[in-house]
């Protein structure tokens, strides 16, 4: 075996991730463990500074409630989302997490995140919940008080976590490794909290090898919050909401300034409105169809009926939104030279802010935004719960909200003991963002300080036959390498080993085929799925024979297994639900219709951790208390 120094680390909470929820968790559990003279650790792949989907920067947050300036209600919130996820949501925990949100934008405010104000002083709105702000070192703002909070000392950069250290029922530590250092790493904890984000690359991208890694969703989170609940025996809910965003093509540059913002309007390029032709086809999918704000994947639904009818490809108007607001200074031509001037602006900043590549496209193509209309296409699906998605695990609603069904004992907490989670990681409670995420890792945070308190778990040992089981799986691909990297002059050719890179083009080529990707426009049927299901079975096999040559490659190969396992819970997931409910995300062609009489309901999943056998099951939506 690789011979790596194996570090152990005792904790009282183990927060795992350094994203919006995670630095949320760290903020809140800090607080309490201070009064409780307990210990928290953070653990992530990657530097918190610049770690996880807000990394780059972000133009808006997008979810505030704006409940001290009565702009909106909780139960507001509830319904915008239930809306916008056709019927498909946990009120409760929607609930739970728009009362506590604006506190996490103000204590962002507080920190030092620049956010727009009005003339009057109030925050600037980009749309009814979004709030512009000069967020390109929004990230870095959040992690500050995150690593104020918890000490650099209790901050553990750079390794990533494989899976999940087990006590019986309980979720008592995990293990990874160092990206940077020989090194493997067993962390034990009296709870345990999960926010490693979404999943990208599980399906083919757009880009292909000119722009391999380029995707709406950043490459560095990939299904590890899945993989880690599903094996530690978590139940799993909405695995079939996938998200797929219409963002500007190629390089993936946000639209909702666009739209929300400017005003902008989408066309073919026949100049038709797919918005406005295309009404009638939302009678097919009321309620929600006929319901303000249009759900974003029927929205989606629209453009794509265009596309398939040859009509594509579909614009945003730039420059006409442009020239309109412009307008309204045309009889003063100094104040309309200005206005054109901060529009411009405006539409840079927004695309410099968090997607950059999107200002540089634009540059190297010779667009100006106030002259020409830009290509936007519906780019390759994603698993994001805390966006319009909605994968996640299954987890306990708060006491005062969540019915007897959904509520056991702490907010957050998994189906399994210790095990809590927020953002992308938890499912069934969408639109979230990066705000929410971080009020609602706020909110399992001190749950779980709670937990550690009240349950008072023992610290948990752990033999040196498990420890050294783990490590031997953890390091296996490099130790597979090392072992038949010279039975070939080519080492990326070896009839003994798979690479990573290569391993995940299979994985994406079938999820692409039948698991309804871009290739198959997001088509897919009962036959397809099992398909899907056969050719994962095989690829699983080969998952054994993965081969690192390096502590990156090393990297490479657990984010794949961890994709896989991901893509299986989806696919199962499409293959249970017998309805089209998210035309526009996926559609199902043997099943073309809405079922509200039979699939109202959530669908959930779990995996014998032993056997990783599947259960699938309907769960209720029940309303909050
Ligand atoms: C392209 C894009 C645009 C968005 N735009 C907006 C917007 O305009 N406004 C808004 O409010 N929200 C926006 N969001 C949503 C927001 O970014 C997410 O809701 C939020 O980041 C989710 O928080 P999280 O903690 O669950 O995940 P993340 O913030 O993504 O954090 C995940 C963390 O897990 C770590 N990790 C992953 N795997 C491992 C592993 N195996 N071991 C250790 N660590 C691991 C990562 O390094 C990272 O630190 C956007 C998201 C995307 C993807």
């Amino acid at each position: 075996m690789a011979n790596f120094e194996t570090v152990q680390v005792e904790t009282d909470l183990l927060i795992l991730g350094g994203g919006m929820a995670s630095c949320g968790a760290a903020v809140e559990a800090a607080y309490w463990a201070k009064k409780n003279g307990l210990k928290v650790t953070l653990v992530d792949k990657a530097a918190v500074d610049r770690s996880g989907a807000v990394a780059m920067g972000l133009s808006a947050i997008n979810q505030y409630v704006g409940l001290k300036e009565g702009d909106n209600t909780v139960d507001d919130y509830v319904n915008y989302v239930k809306q916008d996820l056709m019927g498909v949501a946990r009120d409760d925990l929607v609930a739970s997490i728009a009362r506590h949100v604006d506190g996490s934008v103000h204590l962002f405010e507080k920190w030092g995140l620049p956010i727009w104000k009005a003339e009057d002083g109030g925050y600037v709105h980009e749309g009814r919940w979004q709030l512009m702000i000069n967020g390109e070192s929004y990230k870095v703002i959040v992690a500050e008080a995150a690593k104020n909070h918890l000490g650099t000392e209790n901050i553990y950069e750079r390794v990533f976590i494989v899976g999940p250290v087990m006590d019986g029922d309980k979720c008592v530590g995990a293990y990874g490794f160092s990206v940077r250092e020989e090194k493997f790493y067993i962390f034990k904890a009296r709870a345990v909290f999960c926010a490693m984000g979404g999943a990208v690359h599980v399906f083919k991208p757009r880009s292909s090898g000119e722009g391999l890694g380029r995707a709406w969703y950043p490459p560095w989170n990939s299904g590890s919050s899945t993989y880690f609940t599903l094996k530690a025996g978590a139940e799993q809910t909405c695995q079939e909401v996938r998200f797929i965003p219409v963002r500007f093509k190629d390089a993936y540059g946000p639209v909702g300034a666009w739209f929300l913002l400017f005003k902008s309007r989408a066309t073919n390029a026949f100049g038709g409105e797919y918005m406005v032709e295309r009404r009638d086809e939302l009678e097919n999918w009321k309620p929600y169809g006929l319901a303000k704000p249009i759900p974003a994947n029927l929205r989606n639904w629209l453009g794509m009926l265009d596309i398939m009818e040859g009509k594509g490809p579909i614009y945003m108007r730039t420059e006409e939104a442009l020239q309109k607001i412009a307008d309204e200074y045309k009889d003063d031509p100094k104040a309309h030279k200005k206005k054109v001037k901060e529009l411009e602006a405006e539409a840079w900043e927004d695309f410099l802010d968090m997607t950059i590549s999107q200002a540089i496209l634009w540059a190297a193509s010779d667009v100006q935004p106030e002259e020409k209309s830009s290509e936007i296409a519906a780019a390759e699906p994603y698993f994001i719960g805390s966006h319009s998605g909605a994968s996640g695990a299954w987890v306990s609603g708060p006491e005062d909200l969540a019915p007897p069904e959904y509520f056991w004992g702490y907010e957050n907490m998994t189906t399994v003991k210790g095990l809590f989670a927020a953002g992308d990681a938890t499912g069934a409670s969408s639109h979230k963002f990066s705000s929410g995420s971080h009020a609602e890792g706020r909110i399992a945070g001190k749950a779980a300080i709670r937990y550690i308190v009240n349950e008072n778990p023992a610290m948990p040992t752990v033999d040196d036959a498990t420890i050294e089981a783990l490590k031997a799986k953890a390091l296996k691909p490099l130790d597979l390498f090392e072992e038949h990297k010279d039975f070939t002059s080519q080492t990326d050719v070896n009839p003994n080993y798979i690479l990573p890179k290569m391993y995940m083009f299979r994985l994406q080529k079938l999820m692409d085929e039948y698991a309804g990707g871009v290739g198959a426009q997001f088509t897919t049927s009962k036959v397809l799925c099992e398909r899907a299901l056969e050719l994962l079975e095989l690829l699983k096999e080969d998952s054994d024979h993965l081969a690192a040559s390096s502590l990156h490659e090393l990297m490479r190969c657990w984010e794949n297994y961890h994709r896989t396992y991901q893509a299986e819970a989806h696919v199962r997931t499409m293959l249970f639900r017998e309805e089209t409910r998210w035309p526009g995300y996926y559609f199902r062609a043997d099943f073309p219709k809405i079922d509200n009489d039979n699939w109202l309901c959530f669908v959930n999943c779990t995996m014998d951790p032993e056997t990783e056998e599947w259960t699938m099951l309907k769960r209720d939506i029940l309303p909050m208390k």
